[in-house]
């Protein structure tokens, strides 16, 4: 059988294999990497009713090469079949009409943990088929929950280390005790002074130093990241698409083969995307309806087909989708044309104009499997009251942007399919802005966790119990402008 290939948005990229693709992370010219191969119908019927590791172990072995499935089954054992994710990995809730997917049960309560530990299990797994003896070096840096979820994800997996870099005053109180509290034989956590683009700055120049190169082959070392462009972030998502729905299946609240549109808070878009891969595959999705705040590039990319990243950026009460450049929209556009010298095109125009309009054929794609709106920050925070107050169920402040866009699309569009909102993040990650919306009152965050709990009973998820007190076990704080000459000493080190 030919083997599974994978090249590059913009065209330039000699064919990788699985395992390539891993390790390096994105496409040598640029673009992003993406399967050189037609998506297989999956018969749902043979789906429907495996468990969340059997389900990921067909899913994903789609991308892998067919004779290691076994071996991917084991990783996915790993990943979410070892106690880090309560037993169902993905519950799904009832809020009124819209069923809640919950993708933040795992060992950091954030929705990033969905594809972060099944990463670190990719990349030594990938190493190992290659034959490579060289130790990985993970590099990250983070403005919230990517470096924790990293750190989680790669704790003392074999053959791996990570150094995650965070700016010292531009993480939230909770996501930096998070980080500073991380324990593990091989993980470093630094603070920096500078914010979080001179953190990404420096990480970047490190990933292109030719005198680190130099050294990391003088100690055997291999640099990499955890990044959310690369595909193997991405291949974990397809799963609980088809997992959520076929919940729903179970619990027969839909027929199997009927269609559901999901809602999805977005912001760097990979979300969304492994659930367009998932329709591709053939689970039955009307629309994809895309969620953003104040920064609502993607509502009008989708709503006009203009791209157009000049404009302010906002920090809003949704973090995590504060963003002006939705790296994997890329893909998308890719998937949509067929056509790399188009997409490189449209990313040469934003590099240089800051934005791209894509063409007819490609919008006439995009309008019939995209819906998109945008709440502002008070609109998220009213949408949070009203559906704890009407259903009971409490929202976080970026599920709360979908909920919201969710319900505005309802009523424009009198849409009666069912319809599944992904939610990102337990509300206990957020708990100011999430207490202040259903009591009206301001409190300091470690106040609200537990303020919160008395007042709706909602369990504080396991990893955020007792956070206040855990050991701190990582104070280094460093200048922006040492961090390659600090990954340098740590390369020597090991
Ligand atoms: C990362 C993240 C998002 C955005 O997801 P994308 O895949 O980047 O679109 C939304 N909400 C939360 C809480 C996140 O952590």
């Amino acid at each position: 059988m030919k083997e599974k290939m994978y090249l590059s948005t913009r065209g330039n990229q000699q064919p990788l294999n699985f395992y390539e693709a891993i390790l390096q992370g994105i496409a040598s010219d640029g673009g992003l990497l993406v399967p050189d191969f037609k998506m297989p119908q999956k018969d749902l019927n043979a789906l429907k009713d495996l468990n969340y590791v059997d389900l990921a172990t067909e899913i994903i072995s789609v991308f892998t090469p067919d004779d290691v499935k076994e071996d991917i089954r084991g990783l996915c054992q790993k990943a979410y079949g070892s106690g880090l994710f309560p037993k169902n990995v993905v519950p799904v809730k009832k809020a009124g009409d819209v069923y809640v997917a919950e993708l933040f049960q795992g060992p950091t309560a954030a929705f990033k943990d969905m594809a972060l530990s099944l990463l670190p299990h990719f990349m030594t797994f990938s190493l190992k088929q290659k034959g490579e003896d060289r130790e990985v070096m993970i590099l990250a840096a983070t403005s919230g929950d990517t470096g924790k979820a990293a750190l989680e994800g790669f704790k003392d997996v074999e053959g791996t280390c990570i150094k995650v870099f965070y700016p010292i005053d531009g993480v939230s109180p909770i996501q930096k005790q998070q980080m500073i509290t991380q324990t593990g034989k091989n993980v470093d956590v630094i603070g920096i002074r500078g914010n979080f683009d001179d953190a990404q700055t420096a990480v970047k120049k490190a990933f292109n130093s030719q005198e680190l190169k130099a050294l990391c082959d003088e100690h055997h070392v291999f640099l990499s990241s955890a990044n959310s462009i690369n595909i193997g972030r991405l291949i974990p998502q397809i799963v609980y698409y088809f997992y959520s729905y076929f919940t729903l299946v179970k619990e027969g609240e839909v027929e199997l083969g009927e269609a559901v549109n999901f809602t999805i808070p977005s912001g760097n878009f990979g979300n969304c995307l492994a659930g367009y891969i998932a329709k591709e595959m053939g689970l039955p999705i009307q629309k994809f309806i895309i969620a953003s705040n104040k920064n609502n590039i993607l509502t009008d990319f989708f709503k006009t087909g203009e791209y157009d990243a000049n404009r302010e950026f906002y920090k809003t009460n949704a973090p995590a989708m504060d963003i002006l450049v939705s790296s994997n929209l890329e893909r998308l556009v890719y998937f949509l044309c067929q056509d790399a010298s188009k997409v490189k095109k449209y990313m040469d125009q934003l590099n240089e104009t800051g934005k791209y309009i894509v063409d007819e054929d490609v919008m006439t794609k995009v309008k019939e499997n995209f819906k998109a709106g945008w709440l502002n920050e008070n609109q998220v925070l009213e949408t949070i009251g009203e559906c704890y107050k009407e259903t009971g169920y409490l929202l976080d402040t970026h599920t709360a942007v979908g909920y919201g866009v969710y319900k505005q699309y309802q009523k424009e569009s009198q849409d009666q399919t069912k319809t599944i909102l992904l939610s990102t993040a337990s509300p206990y990650k957020f708990p100011e802005s999430v207490y202040q919306a259903i009591t009206d009152q301001t409190l300091d965050e470690y106040s609200a966790i537990d303020a919160l709990n008395e007042t709706t009973q909602v369990d504080i998820p396991y990893p955020l119990q007792g956070i206040k007190d855990r050991k701190v076990l990582h104070t280094k704080v460093i200048d922006k402008d040492s961090i390659i000459d600090f990954i340098g000493e740590q390369v020597k080190g090991l």
